[in-house]
């Protein structure tokens, strides 16, 4: 589980507010929170803090491409049951030697995958909710047993 002071760590920590917020600390807990983006903080785009920022994107990875939707996942809650996994239409679609079979899902456009104990998502813009006929589609937040999902 990320905590606040780990992504702290990982800042250039000179409060200098380009980000709009009083201090790194804040900025900190913006991310953890998912209300502030790592890009926000200009100084992280610096040469000297590549490795810096490869390591927060990589902290932060399960949002990571989710603006599109709204989707928030918190890492910090995650259990990795798994419910949402196998809930997601677009996860066990067309998949009969995966999901079809009560295996973790195979198809190419799986959205959620549980990766060393917490659900990460990618291939955002499958899910229903992105774009312009987009479907107020729950499935996948309604199963969380601790509410890390959500839409915002
Ligand atoms: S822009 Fe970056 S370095 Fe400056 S206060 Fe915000 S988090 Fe800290
Ligand atoms: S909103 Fe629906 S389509 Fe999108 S990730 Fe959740 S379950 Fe899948
Ligand atoms: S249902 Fe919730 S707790 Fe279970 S893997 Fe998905 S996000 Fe994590």
């Amino acid at each position: 589980m990320v905590t606040v002071m780990e992504l702290y760590q990982l800042l250039p920590r000179t409060n200098c507010k380009l980000c709009g917020e009083a201090t790194c600390m804040a900025f900190a807990v913006g991310l953890l929170s998912r209300k502030k983006n790592i890009s926000e903080c200009t100084p992280l785009l610096e040469e000297n803090f590549k490795k810096q920022k490869e390591i927060l994107e990589s902290l932060l990875l399960p949002t990571k491409g989710a603006e599109e939707t709204g989707m928030i996942v918190h890492p910090e809650l995650c259990t990795g049951c798994g419910n949402c996994v196998v809930a997601c239409p677009v996860d066990v679609a067309n998949d009969p030697h995966g999901a079809g079979i009560g295996r973790a899902p195979t198809n190419d456009k799986v959205i959620f995958k549980v990766v060393e104990g917490k659900v990460v998502a990618s291939n955002i813009k499958e899910c229903r909710r992105f774009g312009k006929n987009r479907v107020l589609c729950y499935a996948c937040i309604d199963p969380c047993p601790v509410g890390a999902i959500e839409f915002v």
